[in-house]
Formats: structure tokens, sequence, C-alpha cells
């Protein structure tokens, strides 16, 4: 069943791969989404997820 459906990039939402089922905003799940995407990721976002890598590795 993944093998059909791909992670919206943004929310991780599945997102069908089929050409019939895909919409226009594929890779993402929804113009939402890829507007969030295009308009530029969250740099709070990112730092959170290397904030959370990075103090598994090290911090103290
Ligand atoms: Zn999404």
């Amino acid at each position: 069943m993944s093998e059909s459906h791909i992670a919206c990039p943004t929310c991780g939402k599945q997102v069908p791969l089929s050409q019939d089922e895909r919409t226009k905003s594929f890779p993402f799940c929804s113009d939402r989404c890829r507007t969030v995407d295009l308009g530029g990721w969250s740099d709070e976002k990112f730092v959170i997820k290397g904030k959370e890598l990075n103090v598994e590795q090290e911090e103290d």
C-alpha cells in the first residue's frame, strides 16, 4: 500500500502516486501544503528538527 503512496513533503499525509489520483499539487497532498513549501520552509521547523538530532548526540 505504501508503494502506491508517498508522504506529503509538508505534512506527511499519504499522497497517491497514481497519475489518475495524484493532485495538481503533487507531490504535495494539497495546494495548501505546496504553497507552504514554496513559501519557504519554516526556519523554526528546521531548527527544531536539527535541535532534536543534536540533542541526542551532544549538548553538555
Ligand atoms: Zn500535506
